[in-house]
């Protein structure tokens, strides 16, 4: 039996934890075969062990054009092929107006949509016609919660950067489309809860985070791994350039 990722060659940023590594799993088990970058070898290494023998991971800053090309050619060098980016690696910072600092904004714009750009730039002589580009947004785009303006400015800019960019890349048979999560129950998710709130408060600020949404209860990452790989695949053929919410209907209310 086909699967849907099947014969295609994937590279997941920023793929080693969180929502990068759901979308690896999934993609991996639609047929995909997935090559995740992160920026520690350790970690990258325990990832792709998870993930089983159609993952490979390289080590590349998102920030460095230079690592991106060099990543970029191993995979060519151990795949033959490339037709699918994710382009997942973010970060997030608490940053109210009045107390942002320049190496806040440098470092959120520097991954976020720096990365971004230089992620899907040198991918796009690579694509064949057919070729998927998915970029991780956030629902943070149009609804920035107090003190995550510049990470919410950060999605929207890589949002803007997508309507743009399909029109340069017109003709080609690639397509880019923005995934925007809301609240995803990651390991960096529970982190920042219990560092803020206390471990002992983390499964009761889970469960209020879900009761804000329409439906009831934050995101799995394989969540975003099945909406990813739709984007990603051949069922989504004639979209591009949307920003799809998986976000439980949150950005909708
Ligand atoms: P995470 O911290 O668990 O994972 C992000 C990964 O990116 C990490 O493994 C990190 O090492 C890597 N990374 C960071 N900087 C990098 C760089 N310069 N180059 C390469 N890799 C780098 O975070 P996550 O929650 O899984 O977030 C993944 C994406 O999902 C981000 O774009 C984030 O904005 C978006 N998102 C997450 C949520 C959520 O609730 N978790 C919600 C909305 C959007």
């Amino acid at each position: 039996m086909n699967l849907p990722l099947d014969g295609r060659v994937a590279v997941i940023t920023g793929g080693a934890s969180g929502v990068g590594l759901g979308i690896a799993r999934e993609f991996a088990d639609q047929g995909a075969r997935v090559v995740i970058t992160d920026l520690e070898r350790e970690p990258l290494d325990e990832a792709v062990a998870t993930i089983g023998p159609n993952c490979s991971g390289v080590v590349a800053d998102v920030t460095r054009l230079a690592d991106m090309e060099a990543m970029y050619r191993e995979v060519i060098a151990r795949h033959g092929r490339l037709d699918t980016v994710v382009a997942n690696a973010g970060i997030g910072a608490h940053a109210p107006l009045g107390a942002t600092t320049e190496e806040q904004f440098d470092r959120t714009f520097g991954v976020n949509a720096k990365g971004v750009l230089f992620t899907v730039q040198p991918a796009i002589a690579l694509l064949p016609p057919g070729g998927t580009i998915v970029i991780i947004g956030s629902t943070a785009s149009v609804q920035p919660p107090a003190g995550m303006g510049l990470y919410g400015g950060s999605k929207a800019a890589v949002r803007a950067f997508v309507r743009s960019w399909i029109q340069d890349i017109k003709g080609s048979g690639i397509r880019i489309n923005v995934l925007s999560p809301g609240a995803v129950d990651t390991d960096s998710l529970r982190h920042a809860l219990a560092m803020a709130q206390g471990a002992d408060a983390v499964p009761a600020a889970v469960r209020t985070m879900g009761e804000g949404n329409p439906t009831g209860r934050i995101a799995d990452p394989r969540e975003m791994g099945t909406a990813a790989a739709f984007l990603a695949g051949d069922a989504s053929s004639f979209i591009t350039g949307v920003e799809l919410f998986v976000d439980g209907g949150m950005a909708q209310v």
